[in-house]
């Protein structure tokens, strides 16, 4: 369809990519988020090659690989530094046709920007309701100014208010039961090869270190705990309990990293949503499937979305309410198997049953690669543009 004009509600790493999509199909698009800055929450994400060739597709090839690191190998190691398995990532690259990039979540999220037009994206514009009627979409804000278009794409995020109005209820977020801690560090040899994702596992709690440009590495701790356990003072007092005994590397991480820049997460998903779309409105990103970060794909599968809506407006000529449900029958299937792995993948790593863990720290000592590079593979392979 030609000639439309769209209404994002929130500028994240889906809105942004959508809007970017949307724009070069020719559309005019207006983006709004509540915040006065945009300051994306957390510190880096693993971009897997699914996510990455959308950004080739957007034209954004060379700027995704200057700002992402140079990941080519994949190590496990157990709490007390035994090594586990240790491979290269080539195989991986060369059955998907693309390396991953672990980036920086402010380095992504400028980039979009400069890609969609700083100009584009209006901030301090919480929007609180939406209207619609045969012919339009109108997102309504916080101090009642107004946004109308042909659509509106809820790309607001795991507490999406736009979900809430497409199913006409409120979507409970399940804990997945543990907690995440996240942040940067320079990159040094003492911690991890420059030039490997290194995971240390043990005690069904993991913390990783991964490689992202500019000399950093992006790490993280998962410890699982009951839901609403209080936020100590001191991130690296809690951290130390918690990794007691742990090998050299892990206790000189815990040392190095800031407290103060460090964030510290209770992971939740969401279930299969039963419908993204009502009339002109749909959802994008994690308002329409919140995922546990245990594949590294929430933010992919928001990149997904963003191309296949895109394609799904140019590509039809019967009615934006049409494409809309296209759009949503090709995506709801995908992102619910992603969430659904991802959960599985994470009662794995902590513990759920604490026998199928045991089993996994087991099988990574025979493991070659071949398997992990496997499972990655075959959800990257599952993506739009393959
Ligand atoms: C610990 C952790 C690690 C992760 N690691 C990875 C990884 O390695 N790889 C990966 O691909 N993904 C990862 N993810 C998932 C990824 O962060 C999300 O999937 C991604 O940020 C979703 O993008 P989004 O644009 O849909 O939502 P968001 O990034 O949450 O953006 C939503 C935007 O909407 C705005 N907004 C919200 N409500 C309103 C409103 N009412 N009005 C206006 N604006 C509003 C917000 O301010 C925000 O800017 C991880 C997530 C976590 C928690």
């Amino acid at each position: 369809m030609n000639h439309l004009k769209a209404i994002i509600i929130g500028a994240g790493m889906g809105g942004l990519a959508t809007g970017i999509a949307l724009r070069q199909s020719g559309y005019e698009v207006e983006i709004y988020d509540r915040v006065s800055e945009l300051r994306p929450a957390g510190a880096a994400i693993s971009l897997w090659s699914n996510g990455v060739k959308v950004l080739n597709r957007l034209g954004l090839g060379k700027e995704i690989a200057s700002i992402g690191g140079q990941m080519d190998r994949m190590a496990y190691y157990s709490s007390t530094g035994e090594p586990l398995t240790d491979f290269s990532l080539s195989p991986l690259i060369e059955q998907v046709g693309q390396r991953p990039y672990p980036v920086a979540r402010t380095e992504l999220q400028g980039m979009l920007l400069e890609a969609l037009g700083v100009d584009r994206v209006q901030l301090n514009s919480k929007c609180v309701a939406i209207e619609q009627d045969a012919d339009s979409a109108t997102a309504v804000f916080e101090d009642g100014r107004r946004a109308t278009g042909d659509l509106i794409i809820g790309a607001d995020g795991t507490h999406s208010v736009i979900r809430q109005y497409v199913l006409g209820y409120a979507v409970e977020r399940q804990y997945v039961g543990y907690v995440n801690w996240n942040g940067l560090v320079p990159a040094s040899e003492d911690l991890a090869p420059k030039d490997s994702w290194v995971i240390y596992v043990g005690d069904h709690k993991r913390v990783s270190l991964m490689p992202i440009a500019n000399d950093r590495f992006y790490f993280f701790f998962d410890v699982p705990l009951p839901k609403g356990t209080p936020k100590p003072e001191n991130y690296q007092t809690e951290l130390s309990g918690f990794f007691e005994g742990w090998a050299d590397p892990v206790q000189t991480l815990i040392q190095r990293l800031d407290p103060l820049k460090t964030n510290r997460v209770e992971i939740h998903d969401v279930e299969a949503l039963p419908a993204w779309t009502k009339g002109r409105v749909t959802l994008l990103g994690d308002a329409g499937h919140s995922t546990a970060p245990d594949l590294g794909q929430g933010g992919c599968q928001a990149m997904e979305d963003a191309w296949v809506l895109a394609n799904s407006l140019v590509t039809n000529n019967i009615s934006v309410e049409d494409s809309l449900k296209r759009y949503e029958m090709i995506r709801k299937d995908r992102a619910a198997d992603v969430v659904n792995k991802a959960r599985k993948r994470s009662d794995v790593t902590h513990g759920k049953d604490p026998e199928k863990t045991q089993q996994w720290y087991a099988d990574l000592k025979k493991e070659d690669g071949t398997d992990i590079m496997n499972a990655i593979c075959k959800t990257i392979l599952a993506g739009p543009l393959n």
